[in-house]
């Protein structure tokens, strides 16, 4: 694990330091993590990182393609280190929790009618809904006391 991260690093001209070790350690364990979450995993070994070290530390990762940032609407950004393979993500409206689900084919999502001259790299595509435990809840109104 360590010298794979070691080596993805170097190749992008990272060197490999023990909050980037960590924060990638900890999201390859909790994929879909948010920069604070990701900050209290990462405390717990390096007591002295602070919250803007991991902020800087994840926009550098997301830059060189290490990490996969998506901004879900209302919610803060998301980090995973799946990336390249434009998969899609399933969120759910109650818990927030966040599935990942493969494009269909290599990347249908990308081919759209009107490029407008750009060249698109990139399709960000977010399927809203509930998941399985919520659905299964049964007292799941909107504002019901608990
Ligand atoms: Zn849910
Ligand atoms: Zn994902």
């Amino acid at each position: 694990m360590q010298t794979e991260i070691e080596k993805l690093l170097k190749s992008k001209d990272l060197s490999l330091t023990s909050v980037r070790l960590a924060v990638l350690e900890v999201l390859h364990h909790h994929p879909h993590s948010d920069a604070d979450t990701i900050y209290q995993h990462v405390k717990k070994g390096i007591a002295t990182t602070s919250k803007q070290a991991i902020y800087n530390n994840l926009s550098a990762l997301v830059e060189k393609g290490i990490l996969r940032e998506i901004k879900p609407k209302g919610s803060s950004s998301l980090y995973e280190t799946r990336v390249g393979d434009n998969h899609h993500h399933l969120i759910c409206r109650e818990c927030q929790s966040v599935m990942d689900v493969a494009c269909k084919s290599q990347a249908p999502c990308l081919h759209v009618d009107e490029q407008h001259g750009f060249k698109i790299d990139e399709a960000e595509i977010v399927f809203w809904g509930t998941c399985p435990d919520c659905s299964s809840q049964p007292n799941n109104n909107k504002g019901v006391n608990a």
